[in-house]
């Protein structure tokens, strides 16, 4: 029954708070949880650039300067340029706060009242002294707050990441400003390239595999990277090895930008390959050609059905023939993806010459 006198203004204290995950795969001691989300949101954004320009059918051969400020002007690079700049800046302030929390709780939050200055305070760090008697809000400090206060702390592995690299933490967050209080501000795509390969990706491998005080960044890489069990190629270590180079390749980083957007959209297949064996495998790609549809979205007949096999829980199927229902469908060309826990495309009166997908049956058989 549709209320109609639902409560207004209530969703700001209904959420969770999740700092810790009950997983064993990994943990999050002394980090939070969503700057590794962002740092995720971020590589993603930067290795969708390749594709944007490809896109408005721009290509490297010939990219001439006139030809990047015209890329400049799509909003889907927009997109790409502003959750990479957004998203790698939440990712470093997130992790200057969890420093200053892990040397003093209250460390990553403004001073109350006027009692202490901040200068004051940043002396009391440099000479060492007690901080315990100093009143601070719940409310947490400002970028170059966070900066300042790390600066003047004791020596540690987290502060010597951020003093090696403070040309990288202080462009970032001009670059931040820019764009979120002008709105109008944006790096063409090879000096975007150059920003991100030569000053940022450097600094977050320091703060993830540096930081050993605080965090094993081994562990963490379970939370934020792609999946790359099925092939050698990592993308990031080889882009981050391109940044050593005087000349930047281009062409290599846009190489390793698709390989790594591959690795995050985490092929259907994989799944499967984990669970199942080879052979069956290879039964359900050869049934493939079948539980072939046109696709409602691109046009393209590139539109597969896939067995609704239960993926969560791993068993071996017998040998010999066996028949499912469809479970998902997924098109090759545009990537749109629809599982059969929603009603068929018929009933909401799309694709009526294809009949019912999830009625499909796939014989597979097992040898
Ligand atoms: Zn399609």
């Amino acid at each position: 029954v549709l209320q109609l006198s639902h409560p207004v203004k209530r969703y700001s204290n209904v959420g969770y708070t999740i700092k810790v995950f009950p997983d064993d795969y990994y943990s999050c001691e002394n980090i939070t949880p969503s700057a590794l989300t962002s740092l995720t949101l971020a590589l993603k954004g930067f290795f969708n650039t390749y594709n944007t320009l490809h896109s408005f059918n721009y290509n490297l051969n010939n990219f001439t300067e006139a030809k990047e400020k015209q890329l400049c002007e799509f909003s889907d690079y927009h997109e790409n340029y502003m959750q990479t700049i957004i998203h790698f800046h939440h990712f470093i302030e997130l992790l200057l706060k969890d420093a200053l929390r892990f040397y003093n709780e209250n460390l990553a939050n403004k001073l109350h009242g006027s009692t202490v200055k901040e200068t004051e305070l940043l002396k009391y760090l440099h000479e060492g002294k007690d901080i315990d008697a100093i009143k601070f809000t719940k409310r947490t400090v400002a970028y170059n707050t966070s900066v300042n206060r790390i600066f003047a702390l004791p020596r540690s592995s987290f502060k010597d990441v951020i003093v090696k690299h403070r040309d990288a933490i202080k462009e970032i967050n001009m670059l931040r400003n820019k764009l979120l209080h002008q709105g109008s501000y944006f790096l063409p795509y090879r000096k975007l390239d150059e920003f991100i390969v030569r000053m940022i990706l450097p600094l977050v491998q320091d703060l993830l595999f540096k930081c050993e005080d605080l965090w094993d960044g081994k562990e963490l890489v379970e939370y934020w990277r792609y999946d790359n069990d099925y092939t050698d190629i990592d993308p990031i270590e080889e882009i981050i090895n391109i940044s050593e180079e005087k000349i930047m390749d281009h062409k290599a980083i846009a190489f390793y930008k698709a390989v790594g957007l591959a690795l995050y959209q985490k092929p259907v297949g994989n799944l499967l390959r984990r669970i199942y064996e080879e052979d069956l495998i290879r039964q359900i790609y050869d049934i493939q050609n079948k539980s072939k549809k046109t696709c409602f979205v691109c046009r393209y007949d590139t539109l597969f059905l896939y067995p609704d096999i239960n993926y969560s829980s791993p068993h071996k199927i017998n040998k010999g023939e066996h028949y499912f229902k469809s479970g998902k469908a997924i098109c090759t060309t545009c990537g749109f993806r629809l599982y059969n826990d929603v009603s068929e495309p018929v009933d909401y009166g799309i694709n009526e010459e294809e009949g019912r997908i999830w009625d499909y049956t796939h014989l597979i058989e097992v040898y």
